[in-house]
């Protein structure tokens, strides 16, 4: 009686199958669409019936409806249950795969579509995309446990729209299961559930491509609360980054002033008369990046966020003209020239330093106490 007791207490502490975790993730979230093409070579459900072959959902006013290889709507919700791969394209978009179930409605005379995915289906293909310049399996685990991690901490940031993630890099680049790569889809797995903690709380895992050198402080980047792990660490030994092996680690942009003039106008730096005749760093980092910037014109100079001038110059000339605010500044006659290392932000993790440590021999849980000092593996 007493062994009889005391299986059916083990039959009832033995986790049941948990059920996989799902995000939701709005596609197409940069794109104005009014209607998308489907496409499955297998069957798959929707509105109630089976369809496979080419079939259209449009945007009817306030209604959505599905024409082609099944007639469905005019209706205030489709769901394409995709049980096996669907294609969505269209004028302007780019042709990619999807599972899971995705529901097609119509917001403000768009369509929105919002696609289910199961976590780690969602990180793999995360991984895909963010690490697909690197090779080492190590580097390709700590861009899992980073993105997955990066993810639980943020499911609430669109939840005012009803869905947790969109798929572009506001929150971090998804372009589907099409294309997911065998060594993504072996990190997710090999870190299943793995994220990063700080005292007991999910870490704000940010991460770039090159660091230059030195990782930089966030609080020296963007006016948020400041964490202890996001401060500026050397990545490997002196004069040998890790990240030295990127292509592109060094860099040199040359800005004649009458470029410069027509930037700073348009961002509003300068006023329309004022044309820039100068250009200094007059603070930097903890990393020896700069921080704040001097932009001198014909009757005076203007302070200038040197993050606010990565971002103003990368988006009206192109991120590859300033790659990072790992600068120094050259002026010339009717130029500045900016001798500079490293790509992106510098905050966190240094993705080509990553790359660099697992070629040394370091596994992913170095990488991540290297470039998040203080935080810890544990499971969601
Ligand atoms: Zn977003
Ligand atoms: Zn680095």
């Amino acid at each position: 009686m007493r062994v009889l007791t005391l299986l059916l207490v083990l039959a009832c502490a033995a986790p049941a199958a948990a059920a996989e975790k799902q995000v939701l993730i709005r596609l197409f979230s940069l794109h104005k669409v009014s209607a998308v093409n489907l496409e499955t070579t297998a069957p798959v459900r929707a509105a109630g019936a089976q369809f496979s072959g080419k079939a259209r959902i449009a945007v009817k006013g306030q209604l959505v409806v599905m024409t082609g290889a099944l007639q469905a709507g005019p209706a205030k919700s489709i769901t394409v249950h995709a049980s096996a791969p669907v294609r969505l394209s269209g004028p302007g978009l780019p042709r990619r795969s999807y599972t899971g179930d995705i529901v097609f409605t119509s917001a403000r005379k768009q369509l929105k579509i919002v696609n289910s995915v199961p976590l780690e289906d969602y990180i793999a293909g995360v991984v895909t995309g963010e690490a697909s310049d690197l090779s080492q399996p190590e580097a390709y685990k700590a861009q899992a446990v980073a993105a997955r991690t990066y993810v639980l901490k943020h499911l609430r940031i669109h939840a005012g729209e009803g869905y947790n993630l969109c798929d572009s890099t506001h929150c971090q680049l998804y372009t589907g299961q099409g294309a997911v790569s065998a060594k993504a889809l072996a990190a997710a797995r090999a870190t299943r559930n793995e994220v990063l903690y700080y005292k007991g709380e999910l870490a704000a895992t940010f991460y770039h491509s090159i660091c230059g050198g030195r990782t930089e402080r966030m609080t020296d980047v963007w006016p948020f609360e400041a964490k202890p792990y996001l401060i500026s660490v050397r990545d490997g030994p002196p004069g040998h980054p890790y990240c030295s092996i990127a292509p592109n680690f060094r860099w040199k942009t040359k800005i004649y002033f009458s470029g410069l003039t027509r930037l700073a106008r348009r961002a509003g730096w300068i006023l329309p008369d004022e044309e820039a005749r100068g250009l200094k760093i007059s603070r930097w980092g903890a990393s020896g990046r700069a921080a704040e910037l001097e932009l001198r014109t014909q009757r005076r100079t203007v302070g200038l966020g040197a993050t606010e001038f990565y971002h103003g110059i990368g988006r009206r000339a192109g991120w590859n003209a300033v790659r990072s605010t790992f600068f120094r500044i050259l002026n010339g006659q009717d130029y500045v020239l900016l001798d500079g290392k490293g790509n992106g932000h510098g905050v966190g993790m240094c993705q080509w330093g990553a790359e660099g440590m697992a070629r040394k021999g370091f596994k992913y849980r170095d990488i991540l106490r290297h470039y998040y000092p203080g935080t810890e593996i544990g499971h969601d």
